[in-house]
């Protein structure tokens, strides 16, 4: 991956200032927290503070779980963004390389490459808990959230939703190579190309006519 670059100039960053939530599925907004649609990078990830505004716009974990990690210590929210940094980076290692395997065996995934999701989902594990409204009982599965490791667990149960029930064919990287963003694909008919028309189907297109022109003169 190209390295990640946070102080590009104001007007460079101007058109992905906000994150974009176009994965169709929480775990990918999740990675698209790191975005590139120009080979600049722009994390929002990149710290506590840039972590808990991402979490706010995002809504990609209840709303409970943002108000514990409001509530956390400024320095554990930098621990949470850190791990939240390091999954994300793996969960893409494991995209690409599950991709990969479609077409070459050599690249296919090894169970024990799984073990490290296992870990992270194993560190605050989900607590059942009977309640009752009356006179009616309700069997409730959550996860307390009183430590970084257990909203890391939330996000990598996200992470295990996708690659568990979302076939590889339907997730798949925007075709523009600039482009950092993964999506999956939810509609019918042709294949989703761009992770958003306006920004890399237009520049795709843009760059298509010039060829055509070129070839031309
Ligand atoms: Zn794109």
């Amino acid at each position: 991956m190209n390295a990640v670059t946070l102080a590009a100039p104001e007007k460079k960053m101007a058109r992905s200032a906000s994150p974009l939530f176009v994965g169709n599925h929480p775990a990918l907004d999740f990675l698209n927290s790191l975005v590139s649609q120009t080979g600049t990078y722009i994390d929002f990830l990149r710290d506590g503070g840039a972590l808990l505004h991402w979490m706010q716009v995002s809504q990609v974990l209840p709303e409970q779980a943002m108000l514990a990690v409001a509530s956390f210590t400024a320095d554990e929210r930098e621990t949470l963004a850190q791990e939240l940094r390091e999954l994300r980076e793996y969960f893409r290692h494991l995209l690409f390389k599950r991709q990969a395997s479609v077409s070459d065996e050599r690249q296919s995934l090894d169970a024990r490459e799984l073990d490290k999701l296992s870990n992270y989902l194993a560190a605050a594990p989900l607590v059942q808990q009977l309640f009752l409204t009356n006179q009616k009982a309700h069997l409730v599965t959550h996860r307390e959230l009183n430590q970084p490791a257990a909203v890391v667990a939330e996000v990598a149960h996200l992470v295990a939703d996708l690659l568990t029930n979302y076939p590889v064919e339907k997730v798949r990287k925007c075709e523009n190579p600039n482009c950092s963003i993964w999506f999956n694909d939810i509609k019918r008919g042709p294949p989703r190309r761009w992770c958003t028309r306006t920004i890399c189907g237009n520049r795709a297109k843009v760059a298509a006519h010039r060829l055509r022109q070129r070839e031309h003169q």
